[in-house]
């Protein structure tokens, strides 16, 4: 097996006391460890039209809509924090595509100088439909999730019968000139391993990137446990097998660690973030729907930005805030460590 397959403790710390950022500092996203910020994830709506078992509970209360933040707040917020290194954009949820008219929020945003990426993560049901007009819109990436090629297995996992629609999704997204496609995995043990297999056979044959995603603690319904975790080490030496992979060694601060087939024909991809986190490189920040920022996926402090916005902040304060809010910017996550504390929210409330 390939040292690359092979596991790297996590030494990196998790945790240290809030600090005051130095006044000196030149006015960037930057926090203690020397991390620079230039990914913004947005929540534009924490609904969903699918009850995915990993991300929320089956019965859920959603946002009332006067608390989800508008398009002139989204939009603002991006043009305060451009200027302070973030060059790439994520519009997530929840669903992204049930938020009305979201192909005007991406034509808005894709008109701000300076931003170089505006991706979104989607179930992809209503790709058919949106896959054009969010091309159109200035839309350069997009990641489709999808955990079964099984109909029963996608609708025990989604709790949506839906398999059919997301395919079509998908090959809509091709059309529309999406290539490649990343489509993401959550890989659940005891679920995951009956098709590794057939998804390493449609990154092979398809111009897609399968990315399989450590199962994390963020569900709705308490199931999570490191049992039902179908490790990186597992998803690699299982598709090698059949397929020999080698690692492509170009990752930068992505969260996917990436393989090709030895023979040419396609990748794969590995966020092992429960068995290799990659916090010491972490360059993303997160809004909620609500409009709080959240410096880690697993933080368990926010900033209220929405309160900004709504009561008559200028610019310079909002800014100042999230500078702040950066330089405190969680070391890293302890999933695996004794000391982890599982944060209230869901994911599908903060925005994967
Ligand atoms: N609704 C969209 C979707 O499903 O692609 C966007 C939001 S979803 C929360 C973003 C990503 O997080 C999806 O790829 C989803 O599979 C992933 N995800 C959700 N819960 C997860 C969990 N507990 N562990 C790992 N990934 C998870
Ligand atoms: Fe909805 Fe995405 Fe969560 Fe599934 S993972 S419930 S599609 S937000």
């Amino acid at each position: 097996m390939s040292r690359a397959w092979t596991s790297i403790p996590n030494t990196w710390p998790t945790a240290r006391p809030e600090e005051e950022r130095p006044a000196e500092l030149p006015r960037r996203l930057v926090d203690r460890f020397g991390r620079e910020v230039h990914n913004l994830r947005i929540s534009v709506t924490d609904r969903c039209n699918f009850r995915c078992i990993y991300c929320m509970p089956e019965r859920v209360q959603f946002l009332p809509r006067e608390e989800v933040l508008t398009f002139e707040e989204i939009v603002r917020v991006v043009r305060i924090v451009q200027p302070l290194g973030i060059r790439k954009l994520r519009l997530t949820g929840g669903e992204p595509l049930v938020r009305r008219e979201i192909e005007k929020l991406v034509a808005q945003l894709s008109a701000i100088p300076g931003i170089e990426d505006l991706a979104m993560t989607t179930n992809g049901i209503f790709l058919k439909e949106l896959a054009q007009p969010l091309k159109k819109a200035g839309l350069t990436r997009l990641n489709v999730s999808l955990d079964s090629l099984d109909r029963e297995t996608f609708a025990q996992l989604t709790r949506r019968d839906a398999l059919e629609q997301v395919l079509e999704g998908i090959e809509a997204a091709l059309e529309a000139g999406f290539v490649p496609l990343k489509v993401n995995v959550v890989a659940m043990k005891g679920i995951t391993e009956r098709e590794l297999l057939d998804f390493a056979r449609l990154a092979r044959e398809k111009p897609l990137i399968v990315r399989f995603i450590e199962f994390m603690p963020l569900d709705g319904e308490g199931i999570w446990s490191m049992d039902r975790v179908l490790s990186r080490e597992e998803i690699l030496r299982r598709i090698d097998a059949v397929y020999p992979l080698e690692p492509v060694d170009e990752r930068g601060a992505e969260p996917a660690e990436r393989f090709r087939f030895r023979d040419g024909r396609g990748e794969i991809g590995v966020i092992a973030s429960v068995t290799h986190p990659f916090c010491h490189a972490c360059d993303r920040i997160r809004l909620t729907a609500e409009g709080k920022l959240r410096t880690c996926l697993f933080s368990l402090k926010e900033t209220d930005l929405r309160a900004l916005l709504r009561g008559g902040a200028d610019d310079e304060t909002i800014a100042e805030t999230i500078l702040q809010a950066v330089w405190n910017k969680e070391p890293g996550h302890a999933i695996n460590r004794p000391e982890f504390v599982k944060p209230e929210r869901n994911m599908f409330q903060i925005g994967g």
